[in-house]
């Protein structure tokens, strides 16, 4: 019997969850409240990176060879470009190296100093230090998302945009999603809602493993780009419970435009208002940014986890119900290969999703 599958959700965990299950023969119809990659999947900085967690390594493994026999006009660069962590201050970030160099020798970091420097990045300013690593390949923000969701539709799914969804269940299993006043039934759903997923299934108010973490892009166009992806030291600490500070420097370029971010806050910020200081603040790292024009802003919300990985999978208290979100600061490195596996588990596949990253290990969501 075909198995109906309702998924809420049109970023990249939805749209890539949507064509795994339609090309397995499901019916699924795709509910996205705006547009095809409206959140974070489209505005992203637009780099396929290393997520710099053992646990979540396989998750971009599987995710780089996905990209690569996807089709519908994406196209993953065949190498990275490299991304070059940087400081002013050399200290910290030579502790940092050694713990990477120990932790993620595949990365292959090295360190870049002097003419050395110079001769690999000549963008950077004087003083600047930096080690490189052999990952990042940059792509366009939405390319990716809407790729998956072309591909969705080739394989059947419907995609239904502008329309809100949200969870119906009944007696401890789904029954479908409730959408422009219909209950739509179901006999699975897979909530990829990002930071809204709590609100999309209805959970109680102190349910949320999954928070926004708002962040602000500024779009420039430079003469003479970057040609790695370079980011300031630090982004992990910023997507882990607890913070960091609220904006760390990091500029990808894709086609002649550079991505210059980016913030890191709970609350949706005053894009246009810090888009120039994020370029400014740029400028020392970058001195080309000096006075550089923003042709474009944008703004959008990081699905952060409460304990700094995904949520895949089942969830606790409820049967036909799944997951695919949390993926923080990752989710273009790491979507595809989630969607996979949360696909594969909702059509009842040997799948075993890791204990780290199963959405039940939330508990659930209501207490009735
Ligand atoms: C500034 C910034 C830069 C980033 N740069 C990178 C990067 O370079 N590389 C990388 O790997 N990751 C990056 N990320 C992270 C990445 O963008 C996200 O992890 C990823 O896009 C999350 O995808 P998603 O599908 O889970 O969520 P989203 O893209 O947020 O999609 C969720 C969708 O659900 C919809 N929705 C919500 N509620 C409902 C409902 N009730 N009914 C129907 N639809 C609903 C929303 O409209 C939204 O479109 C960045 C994030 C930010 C903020």
């Amino acid at each position: 019997m075909t198995a109906v599958v309702a998924v809420i959700g049109g970023g990249i965990a939805g749209c890539a969850t949507a064509a795994f299950l339609a090309e397995a023969g499901a019916a699924v119809t795709l509910y996205e409240r705006e547009a095809i990659a409206a959140g974070a999947s489209g505005r992203n900085s637009g780099v396929v990176q290393h997520p710099m967690d053992p646990v979540l390594e396989p998750l971009h493994e599987t995710s780089l060879e996905l990209y690569a026999g996807l089709g519908h006009g994406f196209a993953l660069p065949a190498e990275p470009s490299g991304i070059l962590v940087v400081a002013h201050d050399a200290a910290p970030l030579s502790a940092d190296f050694t713990a990477l160099q120990a932790r993620f020798p595949v990365l292959a970091p090295e360190w870049l100093e002097g003419t050395a420097l110079r001769a690999a990045e000549p963008t950077l300013a004087a003083g600047v230090c930096a080690y490189r690593l052999a990952t990042g390949r940059p792509v366009p923000p939405a390319a990716a998302t809407r790729a998956w969701a072309e591909r969705a539709r080739a394989a059947g799914a419907r995609v239904v945009e502008g329309e809100a969804a949200v969870l119906a269940r009944r007696d401890g299993r789904v029954e479908g999603v409730r959408a422009g006043g219909r209950l739509e039934p179901a006999d699975a759903v897979v909530v990829a809602a990002g930071p809204w997923t709590g609100a999309a299934i209805g959970a109680r108010p102190e349910w949320r493993p999954v928070i926004a973490l708002w962040g602000v892009v500024a779009q420039v166009r430079l003469a003479a780009p970057p040609g790695h992806t370079v980011e300031q030291a630090g982004v992990e600490s910023l997507t882990q419970p607890g913070g960091g500070p609220a904006s760390l420097f990091s500029i990808v370029t894709v086609g002649g435009a550079s991505a210059v971010g980016s913030t890191f806050t709970p609350e949706e910020p005053d894009a246009e208002a810090i888009a120039p200081q994020l370029v400014e603040r740029g400028a020392g790292f970058v001195p080309a940014l000096r006075g550089a024009a923003i042709e474009r802003v944008r703004s959008c919300a990081r699905p952060l986890p409460a304990d700094g990985r995904p949520l895949l999978g089942p969830v606790a208290g409820i049967q036909g119900l799944h997951l695919a979100t949390g993926h923080g600061a990752w989710g273009i490195s790491l979507g595809p290969g989630s969607a996979r596996l949360v696909a594969e588990g909702v059509l009842g596949g040997s799948v075993t999703i890791p204990p780290e990253l199963a959405a039940a290990r939330f508990g659930a969501p209501w207490s009735d």
